[in-house]
Order: structure tokens, then sequence, then C-alpha cells
């Protein structure tokens, strides 16, 4: 961290930010130039809190050089983490996995019809949701244990893995026997008790970004999950909520990039929360696998016109499988080939 003082800071203040930083555990290089005096402060430690020292008299401006997490940073595997799945598949290594399948699990018809779309299409992963957060409470709210059977029964039949968000503590012994990978979903991005929890657990991991929520704050979401010693975490750019209105949400593609800039751990695309509208879904997909996306999860629908949840951005699954022709054409461009 470096502090640098005010112009005509008195030894006094200079000296109670040393004493400061010194109890803080840090050792403290001091310069001092014609008109500040600059403090680098050098220690292991990364649980502070910048503003306690900005707030110090005489302290003009902090900067903090250390990230705030450890485990999740890419020194610590600077060569990335390739996260294992059953069926030989991966995520983050030279193949780009392709996950789909309808926002809510439904019915067994509506299932099994998309599920054996999506497959026919190049879809590893089937994805949908059993347990659903919805804003109002009188949405449909999922198909709950019935959902995950139906998941698990779609994805034998059409050799399809199977991802379903986990909303609670109490549903994650539920879910195990059920699905390959667990989905923390936006809303719960910062349920730290759940968090805790699925660092418990010997199954990867796909933790959402917050609707509102920083790169830093979802990359300190992972370290609760590392910290509790699963690794097998794949990270999701969902689009988050800025003043923009014409798409549900705003897919923010450079998070991919700063993602693997940040962290080892590889990261996954959604474009359709992250757009919202059905259209705007494959160029947003597009975009992800182009500027590095590990992996993209897209919402697919037999008949999204009756869809009981997220309808509008559902794709027919013949417009899945227009997209993932592009993807194939678009991912050796990047030096990636579609799983
Ligand atoms: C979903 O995947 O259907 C979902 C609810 O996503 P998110 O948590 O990103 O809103
Ligand atoms: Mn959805």
């Amino acid at each position: 961290m470096i502090v640098t003082m005010q112009e005509g800071a008195s030894e006094e203040q200079v000296q109670k930010v040393i004493e400061h930083l010194v109890g803080l555990g840090f050792s403290v290089h001091r310069s001092t130039g014609e008109r500040h005096t600059v403090l680098g402060a050098v220690g292991a430690r990364t649980d502070f809190d910048v503003r306690d020292i900005e707030v110090l008299d005489g302290v003009h401006l902090v900067h903090r050089i250390s990230a705030p997490y450890k485990l999740v940073a890419k020194h610590f595997r600077p060569q990335g983490t390739v996260v294992k799945l059953p069926n030989d598949l991966t995520v983050g290594g030279d193949k780009v996995l392709v996950m789909a399948g309808p926002c809510s699990v439904e019915s067994r018809e509506q299932l099994f019809s998309t599920a054996e779309q999506i497959s026919a299409a190049g879809a590893r992963v089937l994805r949908g949701g059993a347990f659903k957060p919805r804003s109002s409470p009188y949405s449909f709210q999922g198909m709950g244990e019935e959902g995950l059977k139906l998941l698990k029964e779609a994805g034998e039949k059409y050799h399809l893995l199977v991802i379903s968000e986990v909303m609670e503590i109490s549903q994650i012994p539920l879910m195990l026997p059920y699905v390959d990978i667990l989905q923390i979903g936006a809303r719960n991005m910062q349920n730290f008790n759940l968090l805790r929890e699925l660092g418990h657990v010997r199954k990867p991991v796909m933790l959402k970004r917050g609707i509102a929520a920083t790169i830093e704050e979802m990359l300190l979401s992972a370290e609760y999950v590392m910290a509790g010693g699963n690794y097998d975490i794949v990270l999701c750019e969902r689009g988050i909520r800025t003043f923009e209105t014409y798409t549900r949400n705003t897919m923010d593609i450079s998070a991919i990039p700063v993602v693997h800039k940040l962290s080892h751990l590889p990261i996954c695309g959604d474009p359709s929360h992250g757009t919202g509208r059905r259209d705007k879904v494959a160029p947003m997909a597009r975009a992800a696998v182009a500027a590095g996306a590990d992996a993209i999860i897209v919402e697919v629908h037999s008949n999204p016109d009756k869809a009981l949840s997220d309808g509008a951005q559902s794709l027919y699954p013949k417009q899945f499988a227009e997209l993932m022709d592009t993807l194939r054409i678009i991912a050796p461009a990047v030096g990636r080939t579609i799983a």
C-alpha cells in the first residue's frame, strides 16, 4: 500500500500514520519528497480497509497494491484452473463448454424435448432450474426435487451433464445426487453462509456475478468457496444492472478478459440473462467466446412462447443450432474449439 501524505502534513501526523500501519503488521518505508511524504507499507496482510488509513489526519491518498483475495488470484495458479467434469469434459482448457436448456424445469415433455434438441446441436450440459429465485412470490417457483429427477433422467438419456441452481444450504445434500455442477445464482452471490458451505462440497460450482456486484466482489465470493477447500469454481458474467433499460441487464463482456487477468478461475458467459432478449443472445454469445469465455450458458426452450420463466430470452431450438454453427467458426479464431 502506498500512502501519500498531504502537503504540509505535520511530523506528528506522519508518525501517527506510521504507527497505525505498523500496528496493522506492515513494515513501513518512508520517503520524503519536496512536497509530500510518501509511505510504502509492505506486508502479507490483505484484510484491511483502505478507508481506515484514508481518514487519518494528514493523509492525502492511499493506493492498495495487493488484491484483497489470495486463493483466487492469478499468481496462486498462474497456469490457470481447468475444472474437470465427468464425460471427459473440462472448463478452462482449450475447449469452450456449451451449456443450454430452459430457465426452469416445467414438465417432462418440455425438458426432454429441449434436451434432445440441444444435445443434437452439440451442447454438453443441460441447464434447468428446479429451485427458482423469482422477483415475485406469485411467479412459478420451480418443481423442486421432481425437477431434479427429470434433469438427471434427461441428462442420462441425451448424454448431457446437468447444472442447476442451489438457493440454500438445506438443498445441497438433496441436489448432489442429481447434478454435476451447482449453480449459485446472481441473487445469492453474496450469501456467504451458502458460499462457505459449498466450500466443503466436492462438486464444481458455477458462481454467477451479482446483479450489482463488482468483479472484485465476485472474486471475493469465489474466495469464500476456495477457502473452504473447493477449488472447482467457474465464474459467470450474466449482466449487471446499469442505467440502460433497453436490455434487461448490461452484459459486461469486458469482465471476461478482466477476470482472466486477475484470476486463474475460468469464466462462463450468460448472454440470456445478460440481455433478456432472444434476438440479442446469439451476438453476445459470440462476443463472449471471442473475448475468451471458457464456457457459455444459454437458455433454450422447446416452446419459449409458453415458458413459465424467461421465455423472452429463451432461444428456439433451431436458433440454438444456428448459434452453435457460428460458435464453431469463432472459437478457432481465438485458439479454442467448441467441446
Ligand atoms: C438462471 O440461471 O435462470 C438465473 C436465475 O440466473 P441469475 O441468477 O443469473 O439471474
Ligand atoms: Mn432464467
